[in-house]
């Protein structure tokens, strides 16, 4: 890496900070509100020393960051295309999709009984918080890390990549973590049963996740979920509830579905998830 990107390390941890102190400081207090009090999805408050835990996590996630950063624009920068609209566009999308499929298959090793160790911090969290969206181990995040490096480089050999087309991504990346680690439901009751729906996740979805352990691996969409037989049955169900103001009080509670009958439903204390 030559000096003048050594030079540039600290423009990066700060700008890499600031990325991820902004989203979450918004979220941070629009979860504070009395409306968000209303439509919690678990009613319950984080484990001791939880926060702690995760701000730890998160400043080591902002170094790793500045640094693969740094070491990303050093090899790469050059091949950075110039700004077009359509190839911004065309970036971003395929950010967008690529890191969907990276992420539900990393993520679903990473709950394999071998790799789970890697994947602890970030469950640190049974109820999220809009820190939980940098818990990570270093490992993680490398992993993490690795899959949008390998897209961004993997497209420079086909396609027009623009830097605007990158940073877009990780900053709706970004907001769309904090949102979604809330552990406050802001969307509203027919949201999953409607087309955007379909595609798209909310907070409920991913905190049946940090809940329950297995299932609801994907990240922004419930598609791949759907597709391979890792979604909650209860989910709209659980989204409901949570928009009446009746979020969920224990850990392992599962809501009838209307797919499920009343007989298959496990009692709570038998599905008390465990890491
Ligand atoms: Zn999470
Ligand atoms: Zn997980």
């Amino acid at each position: 890496m030559d000096s003048l990107y050594l030079k540039m390390l600290p423009v990066f941890f700060v700008v890499s900070g600031l990325v991820k102190a902004v989203p979450v400081t918004v979220g941070w207090a629009l979860g504070r509100t009395r409306l968000a009090e209303r439509f919690r999805v678990y009613r319950r408050s984080l484990a001791p020393g939880q926060l702690r835990s995760e701000a730890r996590a998160a400043v080591g996630v902002v170094l790793c960051d500045a640094l693969l950063i740094t070491a990303f624009r050093a090899a790469f920068e050059r091949q950075i295309a110039p700004f077009s609209l359509g190839a911004s566009l065309l970036t971003f999308a395929w950010m967008f999709v690529g890191f969907e499929v990276w992420f539900y298959v990393s993520h679903r090793l990473l709950h394999t009984r071998a790799l789970y160790r890697f994947h602890a911090q970030h469950h640190v969290a049974q109820v999220t918080d809009p820190l939980t969206s940098l818990s990570f181990s270093m490992v993680e995040r490398l992993v993490l890390m690795g899959g949008g490096f390998g897209l961004v480089i993997l497209a420079m050999q086909v396609m027009p990549v623009t830097q605007v087309g990158i940073m877009a991504y990780i900053l709706t990346n970004y907001a769309l973590n904090v949102f979604g680690h809330g552990n406050t439901e802001w969307l509203p009751e027919r949201f999953v049963a409607s087309p955007a729906g379909r595609l798209f996740f909310t907070p409920t979805f991913h905190a049946l996740h940090h809940a329950r352990y297995q299932g609801h691996y994907g990240l922004f969409t419930p598609i791949l979920d759907r597709w391979l037989g890792t979604a909650f049955d209860d989910y709209a169900e659980v989204h409901g509830l949570a928009r009446r103001g009746l979020g969920l009080e224990r850990i392992g509670e599962r809501v009838r579905s209307a797919k499920q009958p009343a007989s298959l439903v496990p009692t709570p204390t038998s599905t008390t998830g465990t890491a």
